[in-house]
């Protein structure tokens, strides 16, 4: 639906400017003091006053983690219906909408009717692309700010660099970046374009 104007592969290889191989252990360098701290995947310590966590081979602080958890918690009962949440897409759907999936379908029926439903779908998938954009950009601004010595470039290899990376230059570069897709999605929710 976003495919001409929130390109994937633009996506992807912001995704893949920094990033590690995952599984593997990490041997962090931090900063330029040469100062190597030892941790492998899903380890979770205390350095500088916060918590840190290394998730799919990349560097970063456990709080963010913890939101996920919690906003994943579905409760026993819909809000909505105070039906028992128990089928396969009630979580999935308790996330997004928190309400259950039957509660869900009841309510696209009727936006449905009121010829609302377009308008409720632009906005959903807006709203998706947006969070998935705020996540990637806090994702990287945290990556650059903790990464020193490796870089994944678009072709996927990875390169290391002993100086450790341009983040002045990077991070411009990132903000531009942002600042197009945040724009294409802004389009795509006021129905600027053909797609
Ligand atoms: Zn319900």
């Amino acid at each position: 639906m976003l495919k001409k104007e929130f390109k994937r592969k633009d996506v992807e290889r912001m995704r893949n400017l920094i990033k590690g191989k995952s599984g593997e252990s990490s041997e962090l360098q931090v900063g330029y003091t040469g100062k190597k701290e030892d941790h492998k995947e899903g380890d979770i310590w205390e350095e500088g006053g916060k918590r840190w966590t290394i998730k799919d081979g990349i560097k970063q602080t456990a709080t963010k983690l913890d939101k996920v958890k919690k906003e994943a918690i579905l409760p026993l009962f819909c809000p909505n219906c105070k039906g028992l949440m128990k089928k396969q897409h009630d979580p999935k759907m308790y996330k997004i909408h928190k309400m259950c999936f039957d509660c869900v379908i009841d309510m696209e029926a009727k936006l449905k009717l009121k010829g609302k439903f377009e308008e409720y779908e632009r906005n959903m998938i807006s709203k998706n692309a947006e969070a998935y954009l705020n996540d990637l950009e806090q994702y990287l601004l945290e990556a650059i700010n903790t990464s020193n010595t490796q870089y994944v470039s678009e072709q996927g290899e990875v390169e290391r660099w002993k100086g450790g990376i341009d983040k002045e230059k990077f991070t411009k570069k990132m903000k531009e970046d942002f600042i197009k897709f945040r724009k294409q999605i802004d389009d795509y929710k006021q129905n600027k374009t053909d797609d």
